[in-house]
């Protein structure tokens, strides 16, 4: 790095699992190994899948005196428009197949393979073992309204062809988020016994 360059801030928003963290440490360590001074920092409450994520990253080419999380960025890149960002930002990117009012779109999957990765990887993970309580679907009660379906955040529970929620034991975890959710109580639980 040879020229000065004022501070500047990144914000990524999202979910727990879409690589908020990650991308706010790769931009720092770009950022660092280029010779700048850098901050980087996440901001999240419970740390699971699905809950919402921040990671900010400052960097400049003098020492950043700054402290705290930004109330102004440059850049807010959000990687979930369901996600409510509190903050201000010169320039946003949405990752969203909505038109936002003011707003210029682009494909994120024309920036090539490998930049987006699908959710569910816990599909490949036995994490069931870890369930104390295991959720337990009533079908009598079950509308098929698909909250359940929507909001678990490993993403195990799928769909049987009358639309009934199926919930992959290998990976869910007992979270119980899927009974939380459930408007008509269909959803009730049982202790683990081994
Ligand atoms: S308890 Fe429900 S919401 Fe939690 S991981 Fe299992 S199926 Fe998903
Ligand atoms: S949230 Fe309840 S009613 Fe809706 S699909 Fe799931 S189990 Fe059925």
């Amino acid at each position: 790095m040879s020229e000065a360059f004022a501070l500047r801030s990144v914000a990524f928003s999202g979910r727990g699992g879409q690589g908020v963290r990650t991308a706010g440490r790769i931009l720092g360590r770009a950022a660092f190994v280029s010779g700048f001074w850098v901050q980087d920092f996440p901001v999240y409450g419970t740390e699971r899948r699905g809950a919402p994520v921040t990671s900010y990253v400052r960097f400049s080419s003098e020492p950043i005196q700054e402290r705290g999380t930004p109330a102004w960025v440059n850049l807010l890149v959000k990687l979930d428009a369901t996600v409510p960002y509190g903050g201000r930002a010169g320039l946003v990117v949405v990752n969203s197949s909505s038109h936002i009012s003011g707003s210029k779109t682009c494909d994120m999957r024309s920036l090539g393979s490998g930049f987006m990765y699908p959710t569910g990887s816990s599909r490949f993970r036995m994490t069931g073992s870890w369930r104390t309580l295991r959720p337990v679907v009533d079908e009598s009660r079950c509308k098929s309204c698909f909250l359940c379906y929507v909001a678990c955040p490993e993403a195990v529970i799928s769909l049987d062809g009358d639309e009934r929620p199926i919930i992959d034991y290998d990976n869910c975890k007992g979270c119980l988020i899927c009974k939380q959710v459930c408007p008509f109580s269909a959803i009730g639980v049982e202790v683990e016994s081994s």
